[in-house]
């Protein structure tokens, strides 16, 4: 394929991107886990050792206590189940009403230690959205790790056994990623509804598993996923292949937009791809926050602008891409 230079995301934006008001906190809590996946865009995996403070745990707690503008808490890593903080952010944010998030790999439930995890969850209320990137067998273990398919499984049953997927208060939602490209034929994430039907035919008729949406997630080219491309000699080719296929009504909807993306370490992130890529966000005076700063403030509305790079094209490519799936 020839290569042309790529048309800078920004360039392709009819208008910078604002902000909006803030309405969700998306912390990472780190970057342990107990599973180290392919396409991982944290780096994730059992050896890292970063992880929340009790000191930026506690100023976390006293941001959710502060503000009743904070309506969704989402809480990802890593696992976030195994970092410092999950439990003292998961009651600090329910005991104030909102709404709590745990994006889970499912597998930590057979962690030693981790046996309560469904339970505690179901008793707090919290939405579980968990990663299973097929619903064939070969094709998660590829990515994720011999035998996580069926763990994955056996803790949607589970799950399920406590009412999750079927009780009103027990979201639980799953998370599609595509394969890693092996070559030049890429393609867009799969049409979230249709997918989303084939998913719940296949779960229920072979496992007899339920659960509520499912949400379709592009890979964005960073972390693992950005080295694996490079590996293959196809990074530049596959942004190109996003860049062709953006789509401007994705834009309003974009996640960056009405969240923080908080790091292990209290530094503000317009979203967690940039908080991963070290692209922090900033104020109108060009200054970058933290968790402290907000404190001090008094405001969580201190941004105008998203800071945006070329991998923002992961999520305005087809249908677009976010954390709670496809965009239009
Ligand atoms: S993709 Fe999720 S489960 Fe896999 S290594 Fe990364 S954080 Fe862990
Ligand atoms: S990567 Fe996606 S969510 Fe993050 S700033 Fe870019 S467009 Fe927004």
């Amino acid at each position: 394929m020839v290569q042309t230079a790529i048309t800078p995301f920004s360039h392709r934006l009819k208008s910078p991107l604002t902000k909006q008001s803030i309405n969700v906190l998306q912390i990472n809590l780190g970057k342990r886990c107990n599973l180290a996946c392919t396409h991982c865009h944290v780096e994730a995996g059992p050896k890292r050792t970063e992880e929340l403070s009790t000191e930026i745990c506690q100023q976390l707690i006293t941001l959710i206590n502060q503000f009743p503008e904070i309506k969704i808490v989402d809480l990802t890593g890593g696992a976030p189940e195994m970092n410092y903080g999950f439990k003292p952010l998961v009651e600090a944010a329910r005991s104030n009403g909102k709404q709590v998030i745990v994006r889970s790999n499912l597998t930590i439930y057979f962690m030693a230690g981790f046996a309560d995890l469904p339970a505690y969850c179901a008793q707090h209320k919290v939405k579980i959205v968990a990663s299973l990137p097929c619903y064939l067998a070969d094709n998660v273990d590829k990515m994720r790790g011999d035998g996580v398919f069926d763990q994955s499984i056996k803790a949607l049953q589970w799950l399920n056994k406590l009412g999750y997927g079927q009780d009103p208060d027990l979201h639980l939602d799953l998370v599609y990623n595509p394969q890693l490209p092996q070559g030049e034929k890429f393609s867009l994430t799969a049409d979230q509804r249709s997918l989303e039907t084939a998913y719940k035919m296949f779960l229920q008729e072979h496992f007899g598993i339920v659960f509520n949406q499912l949400l379709t997630i592009t890979n964005i080219p960073i972390g693992r996923t950005k080295l694996y491309l490079q590996r293959h000699n196809i990074y530049s080719s596959y942004l190109q292949f996003l860049a062709d296929n953006f789509n401007s009504s994705t834009v309003e909807h974009l996640m960056c937009r009405n969240e923080l993306s908080i790091d292990y370490l209290g530094n503000v992130y317009d979203c967690d791809f940039n908080q991963m890529m070290n692209l922090p966000a900033k104020t109108n005076d060009g200054e970058t926050l933290t968790v402290s700063k907000l404190l001090e403030a008094g405001k969580l509305d201190l941004i105008s602008e998203v800071q945006t790079a070329n991998y923002c094209y992961g999520c305005t490519a087809g249908c677009g891409s976010s954390c709670g799936g496809a965009l239009t």
